[in-house]
């Protein structure tokens, strides 16, 4: 391809909203073998809703709703989103309506009335949050989490967990004063172009996986809605670098696609980084490729971009 070529297809790009760093980039895509595909905000929405709560030790669902809220008040991850979400509109949905000026002003403003003092707090990359609430610690996460701070987990707490992960949800729990207090599921539909991409990669020769922090079985419900059938779960933040590294020891090319929250390292890895959607600062640095529209037929658009426009020279 001769440089014109290249300053053409990275307009074209461009113009899709594809924009592509650098001229070795645009080359390296037509030859992509492996695409691994981070799961959440990535395959899915990243819009994550609570659809049930389960509580133990009798405690009220209000009061359970406000510490969890709490305990994930500085969380970046999209499943505090979804919990600070849901813990507002069962407290404020009424009083939110009924109040005057800026809906995210008014938000805040009965946020910072409501919430609890947190002290101590720190987020636990794959795992969750803790911190203290009223000097004692909560833990908000995984079973990883919970187990490793020697909590136990009741039957009843398991079947209820497998039982959501089944149905491709996340499983939440929550532990306050070392008990285990409740459990949350949550959603996080699959953004609606994500099948037809699994499909058009594999008709283009390509494999597709999908890495993520969560656990198995929600991953393979996940995997299986989308149809992608190598699905490397409950991977750890710095684990996701190890799987691209992984796919190239056979001098296979492989892109990465992820939302930069937990996947920076991965996107640096690729051969081809993407990073999709409102992607971090972080992911955008690392990556290759920023995707802006995030939406999953891109990936299509910038290897077929390559392929245009390097296949006369091959
Ligand atoms: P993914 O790879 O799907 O983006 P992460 O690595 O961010 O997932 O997180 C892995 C798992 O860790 C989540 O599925 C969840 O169980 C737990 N987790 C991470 N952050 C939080 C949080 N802020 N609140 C609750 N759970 C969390
Ligand atoms: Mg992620």
């Amino acid at each position: 391809a001769t440089p014109t070529a290249v300053m053409v297809a990275t307009g074209v790009g461009a113009n899709h909203g594809v924009l592509v760093k650098g001229g070795d980039a645009l080359e390296r895509a037509q030859n992509v073998k492996y695409v691994i595909f981070d799961k959440t905000g990535t395959l899915t929405q990243g819009k994550a809703t609570v659809t049930s709560t389960k509580l133990f030790s009798g405690i009220d669902l209000g009061d359970f709703l406000t510490l969890v809220a709490s305990a994930e008040s500085s969380s970046e991850h999209p499943l505090a989103k979804a919990i600070l979400d849901h813990a507002f509109h069962f407290h404020f949905f009424g009083k939110l309506q009924s109040s005057k000026g800026d809906i995210k002003k008014r938000k805040q403003d009965i946020f910072s009335q409501w919430l609890l003092e947190v002290s101590e707090f720190s987020a636990l990359p794959g795992k969750g949050v803790q911190c203290l609430i009223n000097g004692k610690k909560i833990l908000v996460g995984n079973r990883t989490l919970i187990s490793e701070n020697g909590i136990n987990i009741s039957e009843e707490a398991e079947s209820f967990l497998v039982d959501l992960e089944l149905n491709a949800k996340t499983g939440i729990l929550v532990a306050y004063d070392s008990k285990l207090i409740g459990l949350m599921g949550v959603t996080d539909p699959l953004k609606r172009e994500a099948v037809i991409v699994i499909e058009g990669l594999k008709k283009m020769g390509i494999y597709s996986v999908m890495v993520t922090g969560d656990n198995w079985r929600t991953a393979q419900a996940v995997a299986k809605e989308v149809g992608i059938e190598d699905v490397r779960a409950e991977v750890m933040p710095a684990g996701k670098a190890d799987v691209v590294r992984s796919l190239q020891k056979d001098g296979s090319v492989v892109a990465m696609v992820g939302d930069g929250i937990n996947d920076s390292p991965a996107l640096a890895a690729a051969d081809v980084g993407m990073a999709i959607g409102a992607g971090t600062d972080i992911a955008i640095e690392a990556a290759d490729y920023v995707l802006v529209r995030n939406n999953l037929e891109d990936v299509i658009t910038a290897i077929d971009l390559s392929r245009k426009t390097f296949s006369r020279i091959r």
